[in-house]
């Protein structure tokens, strides 16, 4: 066991916000950093899908920000032209009614999409997309890395970060360290199915989003009443409970089920144009918050925001955590 040796060289496994920020913080440190992420781009489940003729926000839809030092950063991406607060008007429906949201929580969203913000921090990173981590190996107190894609990855490493949802890791850690296993293990995730639609024959609602409770779906948000974004494409999400339940569904039964949710809550679904995506691990993790896991003896770490409580918040501090709690190892 060598808990001093220097770390020169990180493998962060994961470009979501916990990884971005894990990565910056290390840089930051004269650390050498390689990113590895499966998507074609950064951001994770603060992500932004595209088509020909609209674009929405489909997973983090605002964020918050308390802790102090999330507040600062938030401000640098706000000076940087990334970020807004977003002031929607805000209804709950409940109980078969509708009324007014009585939150006064300041949201911030990406500009001019969500996405914005993981491309911006990938500014001078090294980042390899398109490469799913599919194995670690240690050898003389170096890890090596398989991917799908690439096969064997040249470079080897002091230190891995796993900055992914708990089930992958989970994959990845089972044979190394019954720790990290455990941990990954224990977190429970849920998955979400989410919809963004046009709706050409709905006529202007009065609300730009709305908090939807005991209904299949639990939010709905019209993007283009977000800051720098036009249109009217509509972002949906089901429920935690619904989507986990209903996760094998096709696409196609999804849809029906969340149109039909739709049509309940006074929306007029005739001709919708609509695309559906999966999210196998949306949300939830630890029951109690453990920030990050540092193993500095098999020189790895996990960080994201199923250790930190969830959210854009909790992912960004516990990758900066994680980078600090290296530095003072
Ligand atoms: C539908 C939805 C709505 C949400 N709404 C909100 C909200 O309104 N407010 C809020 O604060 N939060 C919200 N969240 C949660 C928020 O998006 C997350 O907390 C945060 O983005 C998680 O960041 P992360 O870096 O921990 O993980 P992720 O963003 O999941 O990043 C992990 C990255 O690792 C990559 N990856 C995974 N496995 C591998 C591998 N083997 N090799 C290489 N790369 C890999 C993934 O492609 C991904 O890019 C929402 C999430 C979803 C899905």
């Amino acid at each position: 066991m060598n808990t001093s040796k220097a770390i020169n060289k990180v493998a962060v496994i994961g470009a979501g916000i916990a990884g971005l920020s894990c990565a910056r913080e290390l840089q930051s440190q004269g650390i050498l950093v390689d990113v590895f992420e499966k998507s074609r781009g950064p951001s994770g489940r603060m992500s932004t899908r595209r088509s020909d003729d609209w674009s929405a926000d489909h997973g983090a839809q605002y964020f918050t920000a308390r802790d102090p030092r999330f507040i600062q950063e938030v401000k640098s991406w706000i000076q940087a032209g990334i970020a807004r607060i977003w002031k929607p008007k805000i209804k709950v429906y409940e109980a078969k009614a509708w009324r007014e949201s009585s939150s006064q929580e300041i949201r911030y969203v990406g500009t001019p999409n969500m996405n914005s913000i993981g491309k911006h921090l990938t500014e001078k990173l090294s980042i390899q997309y398109g490469v799913t981590i599919s194995k670690l190996d240690r050898r003389a107190d170096q890890w090596h890395l398989q991917s799908n894609e690439i096969g064997e990855i040249t470079a080897s490493y002091d230190f891995v970060v796993l900055a992914i949802p708990a089930p992958q890791a989970s994959a990845l850690v089972k044979d190394l360290d019954t720790r990290a296993f455990d941990i990954t293990h224990s977190a429970h995730m849920k998955a979400c199915w989410t919809m963004m639609a046009n709706f050409p024959n709905q006529t202007p609602s009065d609300f730009d989003a709305a908090f939807i409770n005991q209904e299949i779906i639990s939010w709905i948000c019209q993007n283009g009443s977000k800051p720098m974004r036009q249109g009217a494409t509509w972002t949906i999400h089901g429920s935690p409970t619904w989507s986990q339940d209903n996760v094998e569904l096709s696409k196609e039964e999804a849809q029906g089920q969340m149109l039909q949710c739709l049509t309940s809550l006074g929306f007029n679904c005739q001709d919708a144009e609509t695309s559906m995506h999966r999210w196998r691990y949306a949300s939830g993790g630890l029951e109690n918050s453990i920030g990050f896991l540092s193993l500095p003896d098999i020189g790895l770490g996990l960080c994201g925001d199923w250790l930190n409580g969830g959210r854009v918040e909790g992912a960004w501090l516990s990758g900066l955590e994680l980078a600090v709690a290296l530095k003072e190892m």
